[in-house]
């Protein structure tokens, strides 16, 4: 589903990414960790041509992606995205935010993109909802609302970036069940977490970055009780 050949990334002298090479599968759940400012996000967000990388290709179900010729709209269009932050539209209620994308990007009428965000809103437990405003929301609902947003584009791949460092506490188990949901309706999905328990659960296989470099993957359970790279254990002590 997505082949990632050579890529680097860098801002000015800074070298965020170095040569990753990543290939991930159809129904894969890939769990991304290293420190802060090892470069995940940026990975993320180079999936998402939110950054467009220096050199190397990234393809996404078999489009390659040649940034002069494609229509970057086209691309966003198979990957969704969730961020820490919500970054819901205050001024709109939970269904419009939903709405707003299929209609002015997909061209859905306005019936069809209702229709299928009120199934999404039962999906993610929010069907009663539909019409409040985010700030009459809690942050788990609102990370929620955020991820039927994504999902209304259809996409063939979710990203996530940390979606529950945000949230209090209690407010974590909700959003990570809707993820876990989602793994098991076979969705593509890579996600920057520190919830090790939930990546034991329901990851494939889980990626250390460091300093830009992928030095360790491999199944949860081996990463978890034996990591094999110093740097991997260090990092596994500090949050575990
Ligand atoms: P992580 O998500 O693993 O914490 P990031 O991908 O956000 O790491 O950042 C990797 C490195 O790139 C950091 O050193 C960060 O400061 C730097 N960086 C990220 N975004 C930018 C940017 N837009 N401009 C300059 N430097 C950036
Ligand atoms: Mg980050």
């Amino acid at each position: 589903m997505i082949e990632i050949r050579n890529l680097s990334k860098s801002y000015g002298k800074l070298e965020v990414l170095k040569n990753i090479n990543l290939s991930i599968n159809e129904k894969e759940v890939v769990v991304l960790i290293g420190a802060s400012g090892s470069g995940k996000s940026t990975l993320l967000r180079c999936l998402n041509y939110l950054e467009v990388a220096q050199s190397g290709e990234i393809i996404i179900d078999s489009d390659k992606i040649d940034i002069a010729k494609t229509d970057l709209n086209k691309v966003r269009e198979k990957v969704g995205m969730v961020f820490q932050h919500f970054n819901l539209f205050p001024h709109k209620t939970v269904i419009e935010n939903i709405i707003e994308a299929p209609i002015y990007v997909r061209k859905k009428s306005k019936s069809e993109a209702s229709a299928k965000a009120m199934e999404l809103l039962k999906k993610v437990g929010l069907e009663d909802k539909a019409n409040f405003y985010p700030e009459q929301l809690s942050g788990g609902q609102k990370q929620r609302v955020a991820i039927a947003r994504a999902l209304a584009m259809e996409p063939k791949v979710m990203l996530f970036d940390e979606p529950t460092s945000a949230l209090d506490p209690e407010l974590v188990g909700e959003v990570l069940q809707v993820m876990k949901d989602l793994a098991n309706d076979g969705m593509t999905m890579v996600i920057v977490t520190h919830e090790m328990g939930f990546a034991k659960e329901v990851a494939d296989r889980v990626i250390m970055l460091a300093d830009g470099n992928i030095i360790e993957e491999g199944h949860p359970s081996d990463i978890f009780s034996n990591p094999k790279h110093e740097r991997t254990q260090r990092f596994l002590n500090q949050i575990l």
